[in-house]
């Protein structure tokens, strides 16, 4: 039997991808190889959001080579982002990649299985045009959370992003598709529906808006939780606050990106809005749903970040009071608007801020999470954890660490939370 072995880099868009190219592989008869050593057909899966994701795949790929020495047959793809930009320089950089492919094409990935052939011409399967994926036969992790992508692609042109540049202009999936594909999870495992995309708020059909997807998966039999990531603030309506307040099994996590706490550096991050009105819109969340949880993205030392700027990045984590921050230093993405700006921060400079945005973001969450303690709050089980624990998250995304029986995975429990640090929560059974 044929095996397929695929790495994935970035995202939770791409994390699905992967599932649905295992899918296909399935299909067509493939098995799971554990190992790259093992697979005759090898997929990257990868992410150009930052130069550091870019390399970490290159070199992941560079080691692949060896393999072909004792396994001349074997197939090696690269996926994802990279391919949709990087064509020429993947030739270059890695001749020896038989397979490259756009986000675009996975909907082509069994028609291309039949066509590819090992050691020849490096295959291109590149297209500019993004579409909505269609209904493939998945291969889901054992994961009580399943992702589901409502939209590809995205029209905001933030100036520091490529992913307009290699997904593509915004293309919703159609209701029917994410229904069905939803009513086709196995509801024993799956507990919680992840809506996914670049910007779910966006989303529409004719007269439908998000709020009214919401309520629709909201009606599908079996699903327990319901979440969605990635929100603009810009197209955080009122009607999708109230929908998440008053539908009991949307989760109350929301993943904001801020992305800067100056107004200055937000309008020339193309954001679409200024401090004042995000601020705004957090209190109107807290306000209308007081047990949120609330994420965000903070960029570091944008060009022309002052400290000043810097500082205003920093009350923010305070005055938004987020529990969680994903923080990253500015990484220039040849192509954008922000890559041929003046001003850009020393590297050294960059450094220092990280280390010091990180330090907020921990004491934050740190004095947050002290409020949780004593509480109990339902827990859909993951997984093993560390030092024989299991672990689980709450409605809020929170990690919770127990003791438990194996039996509990993919279950919801009640769960009393005894103590709490930044980033874990402990917790008994009650
Ligand atoms: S909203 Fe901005 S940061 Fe997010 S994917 Fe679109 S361009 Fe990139």
């Amino acid at each position: 039997m044929r095996r397929y072995f695929i790495k994935t880099f970035g995202c939770q868009m791409n994390v699905n991808d992967s599932e649905i190219l295992a899918g296909i592989l399935e299909d067509n008869g493939y098995a799971l190889a554990e190992v790259p050593q093992k697979a005759d057909i090898i997929l990257v899966n990868t992410c150009s959001i930052r130069q550091k994701a870019e390399d970490r795949a290159y070199t992941f790929l560079r080691e692949l080579k060896k393999l072909k020495k004792t396994n001349p047959d074997l197939i090696i793809g690269i996926c994802g982002c990279v391919p949709q930009r990087e064509k020429e320089n993947i030739v270059k950089q890695l001749p020896f990649v038989d397979l490259v492919m756009g986000p675009q094409c996975v909907d082509d990935f069994s028609n291309i299985l039949q066509e590819i052939e090992p050691n020849k011409e490096t295959q291109f399967y590149i297209e500019e045009k993004g579409r909505p994926r269609k209904i493939h036969p998945t291969k889901r992790a054992k994961s009580p959370r399943a992702y589901i992508n409502i939209m590809y692609g995205c029209n905001n042109y933030c100036s520091y992003c490529i992913v307009p540049y290699v997904r593509g202009r915004e293309v919703f999936r159609p209701s029917k598709d994410i229904m069905e594909e939803i009513k086709k999870l196995d509801k024993s495992i799956h507990k919680e529906v992840i809506l996914l995309g670049q910007n779910v708020n966006s989303w529409s059909e004719g007269d439908k808006t998000f709020s009214d997807l919401l309520r629709e998966v909201h009606k599908a039999p079996g699903v327990e939780w319901i979440s969605f990531m990635t929100s603009h603030p810009k197209d955080m309506t009122d009607e999708i606050i109230e929908t998440v307040a008053k539908l009991p099994k949307l989760n109350n996590h929301i993943h904001l990106p801020v992305q800067s706490g100056s107004t200055k550096i937000m309008k020339a991050m193309n954001r679409k809005y200024d401090r004042d009105y995000y601020l705004k819109l957090i209190e109107k969340i807290y306000k209308k749903i007081p047990e949120a949880t609330v994420t965000s993205d903070i960029i570091v030392g944008f060009p022309g970040e002052t400290g000043k700027d810097f500082k205003d990045s920093l009350s923010m984590i305070r005055q938004a009071n987020f529990d969680s921050v994903i923080t990253a230093a500015y990484s220039i993405r040849p192509g954008t608007k922000a890559a041929a700006m003046k001003g850009q921060i020393e590297t050294s400079v960059k450094k220092e801020r990280l280390q010091k945005i990180m330090q907020v973001v921990q004491d934050v969450a740190y004095q947050k999470n002290q409020k949780l303690v004593g509480k109990t709050m339902d827990l859909l089980v993951e997984g093993p954890a560390q030092k024989g624990k299991l672990s689980g998250r709450t409605r809020g995304s929170k990690i919770v660490y127990f003791d438990g029986s194996k039996n509990l995975i993919c279950q919801i429990i009640p769960m009393k939370i005894t103590s709490a640090k930044s980033w874990v929560l402990e917790g008994q059974r009650t």
